[in-house]
């Protein structure tokens, strides 16, 4: 029984950083003609109102998006991120957020293919209804992300930006993220695997980078935004992080512009910092 719902999240700062990444490693599969498939993993329920029900509720996305949301002065990868935003937004006031199904459409090419699995029976209705009119290029799967995943490598493009973003509900979810990811790097070495992982006081949760970095891939990057300090009672979400193996060349610089920019407004206290660190081939 899967209790967590994206909705109560929508736009946070861990949004944030995480489709900020998942844009420019599709706009970099984009410069090349030749197609490639966007697989998601967990993909959601498509999109998130921010002005009723769950994402009210907590108001994450005061202390994510809606701290970019009015700025003029954010480096270009990051604006470029806030303008997808705005398609949901049109008359300019931040009602709406997008998952990342819609910004890998919005960064793909007619010829490119989205494949996306969402176990949670109403978030899978809920992205099915959205999707509806996309076509054949998209293709939903009320299923398990994981199996799905290794029925689709190596994808008939031989190209593939593949997303794996679990909510950890289940502390499992570390293990498995790590499987995955060791199964797929074997079917399909060259795919471009992003990850992603919460930073919070658990063990498992702290150890995943290490881990991810002893995995055979020619290249990783890692990022990780930290906005607080971790809550003493252990409980919380202080940060998170994406793990990239086989990432663009240029994603490096993009990040190393962005993320000061991100502390400086995302961060909560003093203790606000972020990590940028890679393996080059
Ligand atoms: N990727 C989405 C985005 O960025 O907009 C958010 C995904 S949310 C963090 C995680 C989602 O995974 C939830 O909607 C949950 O229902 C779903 N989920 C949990 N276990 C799953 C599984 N084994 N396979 C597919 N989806 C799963």
């Amino acid at each position: 029984m899967l209790s967590y719902r994206h909705a109560f999240h929508a736009g946070n700062h861990a949004d944030v950083l995480k489709h900020l990444v998942l844009v420019q490693l599709t706009r970099y599969l984009a410069q090349k003609d030749k197609p490639f498939w966007y697989i998601d993993t967990h993909a959601g329920a498509g999109i998130y109102a921010l002005d009723t029900g769950y994402a009210l509720k907590l108001g994450e996305y005061k202390e994510g998006i809606g701290r970019l949301w009015g700025r003029n002065d954010l480096p270009a990868a990051l604006a470029g991120y806030v303008d997808l935003v705005r398609r949901v937004n049109p008359d300019r006031r931040l009602l709406a957020y997008p998952g990342s199904p819609y910004f890998a459409l919005w960064t793909l090419r007619e010829q490119d293919r989205l494949r996306l699995f969402e176990l949670h029976t109403k978030d899978a209705r809920l992205l099915q209804e959205s999707f509806q009119d996309a076509g054949k290029q998209v293709i939903i799967e009320p299923t398990d992300g994981f199996a799905g995943l290794k029925a689709l490598l190596p994808p008939p493009p031989r190209r593939a930006v593949v997303l794996i973003d679990p909510a950890y509900e289940d502390k499992h979810d570390y293990e498995r993220v790590f499987h995955a990811l060791k199964e797929s790097l074997v079917r399909f070495p060259a795919g471009t695997y992003a990850l992603w992982y919460p930073q919070l006081t658990r063990l498992d949760a702290h150890e995943l980078p290490q881990r991810l970095k002893r995995l055979p891939a020619k290249s990783w990057l890692h990022v990780a935004l930290r906005v607080r300090e971790p809550a003493k009672d252990s409980f919380g979400m202080h940060g998170s992080g994406m793990f990239i193996l086989n990432p663009p060349w240029t994603l490096h610089a993009t990040l190393a512009e962005v993320m000061p920019y991100l502390v400086e407004v995302l961060g909560l206290d003093a203790s606000a910092g972020f990590t940028l660190e890679q393996q080059e081939d």
